[in-house]
């Protein structure tokens, strides 16, 4: 990998151009080709494309957006960073997306958009989720930001509504050396104002030919351009992607193997494809656990990093703490934000680390059992 690394970054050097160029075009041509979309439009983060994404399909000042109460901070920020109003709702334990019927419970008056999110493993429930979007004319976008190679009916994460997003940060499934991000969309339009928005509202370049829509007077625009340097990164790393979507299946089945039916564990992932269309990826693995945090400190004095998932439910957040939520209003949620925990997972682990982690978790989760 390293090799192609180096050429699309000397080419980079040789070109001059380090910032929305060449690079940022081929990129986008090459994962429109992998997932099917209409169009891509590159840009610096995955934060910046959900803000993008939710003004190009035309969020005014006070839309209420549903978004789950459980997610990564940027799904609700990007709300109020477009313009709009969170609106949480709890998610389904089993796949951490918002559930269908608490969200039907959500809608309110002022709800423009549902924003459903596909986390960790699995991609969310959208048929459902499209239904409730349907009978209260809401418009739903996807943040599939970790949500790369997932496809369900042949159909790509991100592509089952007005639009999606991708997220390129390193840790991501397929990583940068920096920040980058992506719009997934099939309608023009959206690219257009795309195009023009992460370039201070200029019409789009026509390597892929945007439509050129110059945005109006509601949205200036801002700069979210990506860099060519990481666009030639991610261009030499696309064609490894499969190969490793298909090493980190065999790693999670290798952690479900030896981790099934231990006494302590309360949830192991679960992929919810079924039919020949349906594809989920793991971008993490993530286990719950009754006594997390001990795990966590237990793992950690073995010299082996976890990540916890997400520490706190977004409505329970300062930033969001306005609009007067209380414990025990999304219990789903509150109970993920206490038990996940995401053991060690990357393309280069190989099953000799998984044994090492999963003989660790065991024998810890048995000394407590021990001592209770
Ligand atoms: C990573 C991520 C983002 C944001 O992507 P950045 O590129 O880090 O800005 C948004 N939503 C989810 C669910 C993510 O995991």
């Amino acid at each position: 990998m390293w090799p192609a690394i180096e050429k699309g970054l000397e080419d980079v050097f040789l070109s001059g151009k380090f910032s929305h160029g060449k690079q940022v075009g081929h990129l986008e041509s090459a994962l429109a080709a992998y997932t099917g979309a209409r169009h891509v439009i590159g840009v610096n983060s995955g934060t910046d494309a959900l803000v993008l994404l939710l003004r190009a399909c035309g969020l005014r000042p006070g839309d209420g957006v549903l978004v789950p109460a459980y997610s990564f901070f940027a799904t609700a920020s990007a709300v109020v960073l477009a313009g709009g109003r969170p609106q949480f709702v709890d998610i389904d334990p089993e796949t951490y997306a918002m559930d269908p019927v608490a969200l039907e419970a959500a809608v309110t008056d002022s709800s423009r958009f549902v924003m459903q999110v596909h986390l960790f493993h699995t991609m969310a429930d959208l048929e459902a989720v499209t239904a409730v979007a349907r009978r209260h004319g809401l418009t739903v976008v996807e943040d599939s930001a970790e949500a790369i190679g997932m496809r369900r009916g042949g159909v790509h994460a991100g592509l089952h509504g007005a639009g999606g997003v991708l997220s390129f940060f390193p840790s991501k499934t397929l990583g940068a050396l920096g920040d980058a991000g992506a719009v997934l969309t099939d309608d023009p339009e959206v690219a257009g104002t795309v195009a023009a928005l992460r370039h201070h509202g200029r019409p789009g370049r026509t390597l892929n030919n945007f439509p050129a829509i110059s945005t109006d007077s509601v949205w200036p625009g801002v700069n979210s351009k990506m860099d060519d340097i990481q666009a030639a990164v991610l261009l030499a790393k696309l064609p490894l992607l499969e190969e490793q979507i298909e090493h980190r299946a065999a790693l999670a089945d290798a952690y479900t193997a030896r981790l099934k039916g231990t006494p302590g564990i309360l949830r192991l992932p679960r992929t919810t494809a079924q039919g020949p269309g349906d594809r989920d990826v793991f971008y993490v693995y993530l286990i719950e656990v009754e006594d997390r945090d001990a795990l966590v400190d237990h793992l950690d004095r073995h010299g082996i990093g976890t990540e916890v998932y997400y520490p706190l439910p977004l409505p329970h957040q300062p930033a969001f703490a306005g609009l007067g939520h209380r414990p025990g209003d999304f219990p789903n949620a509150e109970a993920a934000s206490r038990h996940a925990v995401a053991l060690p997972f990357h393309a280069d682990l190989d099953t000799g680390d998984v044994d090492r982690v999963c003989d660790t978790v065991r024998s810890f989760l048995a000394a407590r059992r021990t001592a209770v």
